[in-house]
């Protein structure tokens, strides 16, 4: 297995949620990190047309907004008021070039427990944002969540469920419509070597890094540091470049317990070295 390479490390900026974008953008150049994920609100407190220009000015290659989706709701004001939030997603990808829209899809609506119903809609969700994805060049990438997660973030819970909507919607793979590959959600799937060669190129839009660590204690916001945990980095990265992906590797850490409380120049030197030495 080849190393990873240093130019290829992104930063997804909710692994620094005690920094505002600029403070993000400022960490990236001094660290020399060249790729970056942006999540809407901090995209929205800096003001999109500063954000956009401030990224170009530092040459970062933005490799994501996060987040569109959530498409199930309880009723129909409820569905229309998510898609058009998700066409403002689409518009503020556009605007700070970002190479794809993170697609968190929604679990079931508030006191519902119709999940093949929850399912449909985020289909049909989909359906209705893509033209508009496909207008403004942005595109849509599907991210599975660990099922865990199912009830209330996401009822996509696999990549071959994931692939099978892009299937469905984007049958020409057109590259408008593919996964996020996040090895938090995917490492455990025993599918996942076959899914991920399924993907391929074409719908390989996002490679998202961690670790699972072992007792997890928070559903969501207690995910590890590259190294601390028990995924096999290196194999996913292996997969997803062997099956044609060749675009930035990203951290995502969600660690209310520990990285949020450190230093974020600490926290972005830490993810430096162990993008070198684990994934
Ligand atoms: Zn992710």
């Amino acid at each position: 297995m080849n190393a990873p390479d240093p130019e290829l490390l992104a930063l997804n900026t909710i692994t620094i949620k005690q920094s505002t974008l600029q403070q993000a953008i400022d960490g990236c150049a001094r660290h020399d990190i060249r790729g970056i994920t942006v999540w809407r609100d901090r995209l929205q407190e800096m003001g999109v047309p500063a954000a956009a220009s401030a990224l170009r000015a530092n040459g970062l290659t933005v490799t994501g907004l996060c987040r569109g989706g959530m498409f199930p709701a309880a009723d129909a004001a409820g569905r229309k008021a998510a898609h058009e939030d998700n066409l403002r997603a689409i518009d503020e990808a556009q605007a700070i070039g970002a190479a794809c829209l993170i697609l968190v899809v929604g679990g079931l609506p508030p006191g519902s427990k119709d999940l093949a119903g929850a399912r449909e809609q985020v289909r049909e969700g989909i359906a209705a944002m893509l033209p508009h994805a496909r207008e403004a060049h942005v595109p849509l990438a599907i991210e599975p969540l660990h099922p865990m997660q199912c009830a209330d973030r996401a009822c996509i819970n696999t990549l071959g469920q994931a692939l099978d909507v892009c299937d469905a919607l984007d049958p020409q793979r057109t590259g408008a419509l593919g996964v996020a590959v996040d090895v938090y959600h995917v490492w455990w799937d025993p599918d996942l070597d076959a899914q991920i060669a399924r993907a391929g190129k074409d719908r390989l839009l996002a490679h998202h890094l961690c670790d699972w660590l072992v007792p997890t204690t928070d559903l969501a916001f207690d995910r590890g540091m590259m190294g601390d945990g028990i995924i096999d980095l290196p194999r996913i990265r292996a997969l997803v470049q062997g099956a044609g992906y060749a675009g930035f590797s990203e951290v995502e850490i969600f660690s209310a317990r520990d990285w949020w409380q450190r230093e974020a120049d600490s926290v972005l030197s830490m993810m430096k070295e162990r993008y070198a030495a684990c994934c």
